[in-house]
């Protein structure tokens, strides 16, 4: 089935195509009917948690979902007090177009959205480049000194040179799985072990330091991208490969309103439930505690612990909490994983990430400056602690006819890694005035300060309860432990005691950091616990474990 052109994640690893498998009229499978209302644990109710809710409880099953914090995850949004329209994404903000199968949920759920102001996007008025105290400002990338000119045909050329990507792309456009992984398969062997530095650094058209320091500054599509030169190649290949980082839209209203809406939402299609039922109904309103302990109970089934100490059994459950909170944040009885498994689960390697926000009385970047003709503040690249500053309109977003006189929102700073530790320490105000130092470097004639309405919002992830970071960035060598968590859900050939609990996640994806994985998991996950209750896929429709022999992951020890 064709859903339309354009960019799609079809993951290279494993190019199952989940936006047809979700829009398909049969649905994702059938359970048997003595399995229909069978209670299935959901830990955590992020996007993972709430899209394998949604489709267990269409399915007819009973999810029963668990969640610490936030119904939303990292997807979570805040508004500022006394200007509810104006909102902080804190965690995912853009989402790209490709993403289609996230983009099958806004759909369903009616979201609405608009593109996001990205560094030289066509919907963004203007960018500043600083870099080593030069400022570049542009209204499209033709403004922008030659040698970024150079630079993006630098990166054009390595990636083709070095990682097939014109042939990869092609594939990905093609839809075609076995176009798809007679290259992928070529290059997951010859780029695991390779740093993104590191495939700079050995690409003969970046042979010049500057060009590479530049690159990492300005990156592709959203920018400031040496924070991940540590990190495994192959992570920033899938990136470019899936275009994830391009044409992105903002969701009116915020990220958190989509998790938010499948929790309300009342399924049309549903089975076994009496029509109207939605997982708030099915909860009571509220999801139950954290979980607090996991383990195989003497019956096989797999109990679960709430904070409360209340322990319920269940055939079968889902785990979308990051990786590394099977052992720092639950109990987790060690045999129901293997030593493997364990070994991928721990050797997740996370992104740290801080951002803040402030309030402004209106969108005053749309003032052009009298004497220079040149819009007075910009999306801005810096190699300051800043690094990305995006600038946010408020209410209904761009297209909105009164955002030029409501309040708007600055992010004053969006951080990865290092750059995101550097704040780590310090509070609120701090982050704030250091901050505005740095753009009053960046624009000595603009007193952004003087437009702040309210109290800031800031976020370190890191630092977050029932978070160890940002998201997922796997380091050189990681391929082999992702393969590990993504395979996890056909678990035919597993031993009895390693079967029953399912992954899920955007770290359990070969796209962490992008929603798009966290529902693909998702959705592998629902496959693993229709098949554990004797179920199938719906006829015609295969779901990603019964192609899983044909698409599978390059077994690199295989
Ligand atoms: C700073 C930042 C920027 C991002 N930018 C983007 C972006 O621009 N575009 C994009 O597509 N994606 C982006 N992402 C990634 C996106 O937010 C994630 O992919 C997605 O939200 C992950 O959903 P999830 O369900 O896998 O995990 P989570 O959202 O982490 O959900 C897991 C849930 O488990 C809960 N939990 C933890 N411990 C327990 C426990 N013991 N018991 C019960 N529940 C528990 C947590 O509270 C959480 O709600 C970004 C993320 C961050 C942090």
């Amino acid at each position: 089935m064709v859903i339309s052109d354009g960019p799609s994640m079809l993951v290279p690893d494993f190019p199952f195509a989940y936006d047809t498998y979700l829009a398909h009229p049969a649905g994702l499978g059938r359970v048997p009917d003595a399995a229909l209302g069978t209670e299935v644990a959901v830990i955590g109710a992020g996007m993972a948690g709430l899209v394998a809710a949604y489709e267990l409880m269409r399915l007819g099953l009973r999810p029963v979902v668990y969640e610490a914090g936030e119904i939303g995850g990292r997807l979570r949004s805040q508004a500022f007090p006394g200007a509810p329209d104006a909102v902080a994404d804190l965690g995912g903000m853009r989402f790209p177009a490709s993403g289609r199968a996230f983009g099958h949920y806004l759909r369903v759920l009616g979201v609405r959205t608009s593109p996001f102001p990205n560094p030289l996007a066509p919907q963004t008025p203007s960018t500043v480049i600083e870099l080593a105290g030069r400022s570049h400002y542009a209204e499209t990338a033709e403004d922008l000194p030659p040698v970024f000119g150079e630079v993006s045909r630098a990166w054009a050329t390595a990636l083709a040179d070095g990682a097939e990507l014109p042939a990869l792309r092609a594939a990905i456009a093609a839809r075609s799985p076995s176009a798809i992984k007679s290259i992928w398969n070529r290059l997951v062997p010859a780029l695991d072990d390779e740093s993104f530095s590191g495939f700079l650094a050995r690409s003969p058209s970046f042979a010049d330091f500057h060009h590479r320091e530049l690159f990492g500054q300005v990156g592709f599509g959203t920018g400031g991208w040496d924070t991940d030169f540590p990190n495994s190649m192959l992570e920033i290949l899938r990136v470019v490969a899936t275009d994830a980082d391009d044409q992105h839209v903002r969701i009116h209203g915020g990220a958190q309103s989509v998790p938010l809406a499948l929790w309300r939402r009342a399924p049309s299609q549903l089975h076994h439930w009496t029509p109207g039922a939605s997982l708030e109904s099915l909860h009571g309103g509220s999801p139950r505690p954290a979980v607090r302990a996991l383990r195989r109970r003497p019956d096989g089934r797999i109990g679960v612990l709430d904070r409360w100490g209340t322990e319920r059994a269940y055939p079968a459950a889902v785990s979308t909490v990051q990786s590394w909170l099977l052992s720092a944040g639950i109990d987790t009885d060690e045999s129901l994983f293997s030593h493997d498994l364990w070994m991928a689960l721990e050797r997740s390697h996370y992104m740290q990430s801080s951002k803040t926000f402030v309030l402004v009385d209106r969108p005053f970047w749309r003032d052009r400056d009298p004497s220079s003709g040149r819009f007075v503040l910009s999306t801005t690249l810096t190699d300051r602690m800043t690094r990305g500053t995006y600038l946010l309109d408020g209410g209904g977003g761009l297209d909105d006819p009164d955002a030029a006189t409501r309040p708007a929102v600055v992010c004053l700073s969006y951080t990865w890694n290092d750059d995101a530790l550097k704040w780590l320490a310090l509070p609120t105000d701090e982050r704030v005035r250091l901050m505005l130092h740095s753009l009053r470097q960046i624009y000595p004639d603009l007193d952004v300060a003087s437009h702040i309405l309210g109290e800031p919002i800031t976020i370190s992830w890191e630092r977050e309860p029932h978070f160890m970071g940002a998201f997922r960035g796997n380091l050189p060598g990681h391929y082999r432990y992702q393969r590990r968590l993504f395979t996890h859900f056909v678990q035919d050939a597993l031993p009895p005691e390693h079967r029953g609990l399912f992954l899920a996640g955007d770290d359990i994806s070969f796209t962490p950091g992008w929603a798009e994985g966290a529902v693909h998991t998702a959705l592998n996950a629902v496959w693993g616990v229709v098949h554990q209750l004797g179920g199938h896929s719906a006829p015609g429709n295969p779901g990603p474990g019964d192609r899983f022999t044909e698409l599978a992951p390059v077994d690199l020890d295989g």
